[in-house]
């Protein structure tokens, strides 16, 4: 990142620790501790930060209403998601591709557009929503789950996995959505 000057490592855990906002800094020993086990590799990697950064993570149950006349939501304030799919950002921005379909259907209509951009969006998202969570509790499992977890994938390949997720990475075509 920034022009080669740094390199962003994120690491995923179940913490008690909870701080609001963007900045508060991780406490180093739990990192340690967390990663104790983990192979050469990441512990090597894990040895290298000198500060990092620590966010709570949290989703809300999907709903299918975040508009009210002329005012509606996007992105995570809509829809707000766990991380396991790399999908807030990505989510958000469909949302914005789909809001000016809307508007464009609509003529300009405003409300109309927010109810008809909502209407198309929020099973969807709300599939992202609960995917993610799923995937949150495949890579966190532990005991028999975590046994069958890795029964389950080996032998496995890449594009098996990515398979499942097809419907998601196929993207959404605004051009079909309101005819
Ligand atoms: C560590 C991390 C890694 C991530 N990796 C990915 C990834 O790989 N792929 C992906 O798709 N997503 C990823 N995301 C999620 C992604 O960043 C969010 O889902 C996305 O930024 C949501 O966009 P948004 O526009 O809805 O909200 P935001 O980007 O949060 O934008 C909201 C804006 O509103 C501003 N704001 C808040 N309150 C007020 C106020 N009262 N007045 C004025 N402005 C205000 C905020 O400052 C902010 O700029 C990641 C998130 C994190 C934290």
């Amino acid at each position: 990142m920034r022009r080669g000057e740094l390199f962003n490592l994120v690491a995923i855990f179940h913490s008690y620790k909870c701080d609001e906002g963007w900045s508060p800094f991780g406490d180093t020993s739990e990192l340690t501790e967390r990663f104790m086990d983990a192979c050469r590799q990441v512990k090597e990697l894990r040895d290298k930060m000198e500060t990092w950064k620590m966010w709570g993570v949290c989703d809300r149950e999907p709903g299918k209403n975040w508009t009210n006349r002329r005012a509606t939501l996007l992105g995570d304030a809509a829809h707000p998601m766990l991380q396991y799919l790399a999908q807030g950002a990505g989510q958000a921005i469909e949302d914005a591709v789909d809001l000016g379909e809307a508007l464009r259907f609509t003529k300009g209509d405003v409300q109309q557009a927010f109810q008809k951009c909502q209407q198309a969006r929020y099973l969807r998202t709300g599939r992202v929503q609960l995917t993610a969570r799923f995937y949150g509790d495949i890579y966190h499992a532990s005991g028999v789950q975590r046994g069958l977890r890795n029964q389950m994938f080996q032998g496995g390949h890449e594009s098996a996995g990515l398979a499942g997720l097809k419907w998601m990475y196929d993207g959404i075509e605004p051009s079909k959505l309101f005819q």
